[in-house]
């Protein structure tokens, strides 16, 4: 055993829910040289270690760096945990719906919290898991990072195993079927074109009842995957077997999309993941901590929404670092201590963004001026852009209403009220617009 990554997950331990612990650490191995100062780290499956690294890298290489004193580099190993010394006879177990699937059984429906932001690509996405029929086919999510895409992906497959047992599902993220297929070609290169690896690669993916595919913005410039892809969507789609993808850009923005994919594409239904509203965000905060078994009180979750406001799985963190901060202290959590353990996290995400930046960010986008945007202009274009910049800069600063009257040319708060609940309405109806506010969110934060 090693020594040192005993030392890791002793504090990890300490450190985390038990829940979470389980999930996420219990089972990882690794194989640690302190003097070369390197550790590779292996995760029950393939799926499982990308998956850790993911969420959770960031927070082992701080612990790792730590415990060794040094910057230690992580190689994340995809190989199943280092072959045992002595070699069991036992029968290989029943490959479990993860191994089978791809698919991470905590990211349910059940555990997804539902608000305003991701309504819509809920409600299709429960349409898809559970009619025969493929009405929406295929359907394509997407948003920025850390909204959900990959938790309603995993959900919809999740769901529609459970509702058909004995179905043929298949969970990969784009790389990883680009690996697949580069690792078919490659095979055929070197066997003198023998062409069973391809064969076999072709055959896992057509024989599918639901293909599910996570970030496929990767695919852009990798035209032998794409024109593969397009093969397995003409065998699938038009037969009645599902699709989803899930993209953090805007379909007709995909960069190197072949024309006839992007056609396909746009014959589903496409639908957005938006960041979510103060509402939801408290809810999510709320439902993190139920499931870590963490009392929590109302208060305590709204000060973390209302400092945190870009992503969930910002959200999660800070529910996380709460928990520690309380299980190291032995405390129960008030506001005060939420406050302390969380006051780093809280600085970093204190506003940096101004409203005189997001007035510019916004009028260059629509080649107009911020003295457009703070004069008094009745002209329809001109006032869609400022009720724009009003609804931006409500939402990304603390900016009380007040305050914001008097920047955007001494107006009454009442018109900053007003021109926010003009947008937020017309977001829930107009997709140009959502994708419109979507791109802008995204360079604000940036
Ligand atoms: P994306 O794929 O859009 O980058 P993820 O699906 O990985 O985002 O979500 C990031 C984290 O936030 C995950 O742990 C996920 O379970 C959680 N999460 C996202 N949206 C919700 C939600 N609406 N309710 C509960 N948890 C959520
Ligand atoms: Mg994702």
């Amino acid at each position: 055993m090693d020594d040192f990554w005993n030392r890791c997950l002793d504090e990890l331990r300490i450190s985390t829910p038990p829940d979470i612990f389980e999930t996420w650490y219990s089972d990882l191995t690794a194989e640690t040289d302190l003097d070369i100062g390197a550790i590779t780290i292996y995760g029950g499956s393939s799926t499982k270690a990308r998956n850790v690294q993911s969420a959770y890298g960031d927070t082992i290489q701080k612990l790792v760096n730590r415990l060794a004193n040094k910057e230690m580099a992580i190689h994340w190993a995809t190989r199943e945990t280092p072959a045992p010394v002595s070699v069991s006879v036992e029968r290989a177990p029943e490959p479990s719906i993860e191994e089978r699937t791809g698919l991470l059984p905590n990211l349910t429906f059940e555990n997804l919290v539902e608000g305003h932001a991701n309504q819509l690509a809920v409600a299709s996405a429960l349409q898809v898991a559970s009619t025969t029929n493929a009405i929406y086919n295929p359907l394509f999510i997407y948003g920025g990072v850390g909204l959900g895409k990959t938790h309603l992906m995993h959900a919809i497959g999740n769901r529609y195993l459970e509702l058909n047992p004995k179905a043929k599902v298949r969970c990969v993220s784009a790389q990883q079927y680009i690996q697949e297929f580069l690792n078919a070609i490659n095979q055929k290169a070197g066997s003198n074109n023998n062409d069973t690896a391809m064969r076999e690669f072709e055959q896992r993916y057509r024989d599918l009842d639901l293909l599910l595919i996570d970030d496929i913005q990767n695919f852009a410039q990798r035209s032998g995957t794409q024109a593969n892809f397009f093969q397995t969507f003409e065998n699938m789609v038009p037969h009645g077997k599902k699709i989803v993808l899930t993209s953090d850009t805007y379909p007709n923005d995909l960069k190197d999309l072949q024309e006839r994919l992007r056609s396909r594409l746009s014959q589903g239904l496409r639908v957005s993941v938006e960041p979510p509203e103060y509402e939801m965000r408290v809810q999510i905060v709320l439902q993190k901590a139920e499931r870590s078994q963490l009392k929590l009180p109302l208060e305590v979750a709204e000060a973390i929404a209302a400092n945190l406001k870009s992503n969930v799985r910002e959200l999660e963190g800070a529910v996380q670092q709460v928990i520690a901060y309380s299980n190291f202290h032995g405390e129960e959590v008030t506001l005060e201590m939420a406050k302390m353990a969380l006051r780093d996290i809280f600085r970093s995400s204190a506003q940096p963004v101004s409203v005189e930046e997001i007035q510019e960010i916004v009028a260059k986008h629509f080649n107009s001026t911020v003295a457009d945007i703070n004069g008094k202009s009745r002209k329809a274009e001109i006032v869609l852009v400022r009720s724009i910049a009003m609804y931006l800069a409500k939402e990304l600063t603390t900016k009380s209403l007040p305050e914001l009257g008097k920047l955007f040319g001494g107006r009454d708060h009442t018109t900053i009220i007003h021109s926010c609940k003009k947008i937020k309405a017309q977001r829930n109806t107009d997709e140009n617009l959502r994708h419109v506010l979507h791109l802008l969110e995204q360079r604000i934060k940036n």
